[in-house]
């Protein structure tokens, strides 16, 4: 299944250079349902709640993480791809629910009643799992929509997913990021002569849609270019593109931006299951 094992090995012998700081675990990243783990020195926080308790709890214990003892879940947006389990998990776990203000609303329909809930404005800096967390604006079609920077010691990554475009804000958050998750939703041509319905088609397309896989490898090159050694491509669409297909777009920019594929790793975050832990 995993065309790209040559890289993810390449990956982990990378991390072997250096003490890790941070590790992240995408555990489903698609319209089908979207979590990440990121844990540091123990301590776990989550990324969206929009896989079961169930299955989030058999993956982290696969992980060696005990689900009652992540502190914090992160919410991007609340479409329900990233939400849909929230109520669940906040429900049987004494966990806190960092947002941003703007979404705080919305998140709040989601949340047992009890949840602590943590609203922030973009910018602005929270304390989660022992990590400094700074959310910041993604353009996309639901209202509060974010996207994270997390920091740990010197090391950093940076999650951005559902996002039309790139845009300055998103750019200056991520850029001098160790390793970052971001989306490579779709393949332009696929899009354009598959399935949707032409609203749907129009939405994705659009500046507050999803990321495509050119739109995604140009984001690639600027990161690299600025010392990111880890891109990590995910919510890749099951009907308008591959994994396979995001991946060599990327490689192919990062390539013709003369990026050595020893300077940045590229690897796909799996659409329904675990994908490797990366450490920066
Ligand atoms: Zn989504
Ligand atoms: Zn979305």
């Amino acid at each position: 299944v995993r065309t790209y094992t040559g890289l993810a090995a390449r990956t982990q012998l990378c991390a072997l250079q250096y003490d890790t700081v941070i590790e992240i675990t995408t555990l489903s990243s698609s319209s089908g349902g979207n979590c990440a783990l990121i844990t540091h020195s123990g301590r776990s926080i989550l990324i969206d709640a929009g896989i079961s308790l169930k299955r989030t709890g058999v993956y982290l214990s696969a992980l060696g993480v005990n689900i009652r003892d992540v502190d914090t879940i992160l919410i991007t947006h609340t479409h329900s791809d990233h939400v849909g389990n929230l109520r669940m998990l906040t429900k049987h776990l004494k966990i806190s629910v960092v947002s941003s203000a703007a979404a705080a609303d919305s998140v709040s329909k989601y949340l047992y009643p009890g949840t602590r809930h943590v609203p922030i404005a973009p910018g602005d800096e929270i304390t989660a799992g022992g990590m400094s967390v700074i959310p910041f604006r993604t353009p996309h079609d639901c209202t509060g929509s974010v996207g994270y920077s997390i920091t740990a010691d010197d090391r950093r990554l940076v999650f951005v997913t559902d996002l039309g475009i790139v845009t300055d804000e998103v750019m200056a958050a991520a850029i001098g990021a160790d390793l970052a998750v971001i989306e490579s939703n779709h393949d332009i041509k696929m899009l354009k002569t598959g399935p949707y319905p032409s609203y749907l088609k129009n939405r994705i397309l659009s500046s507050q849609g999803h990321l495509s896989n050119d739109l995604a490898g140009e984001f690639a090159v600027d990161l690299a270019r600025k010392g990111t050694r880890h891109i990590l491509l995910a919510h890749i669409s099951l009907e308008n593109n591959t994994p396979e297909l995001a991946v060599r777009t990327c490689i192919g920019r990062l390539a013709s931006a003369g990026a050595s594929p020893h300077d940045c790793s590229v690897d796909f975050a799996p659409q329904f299951d675990m994908g490797i832990t990366y450490k920066v």
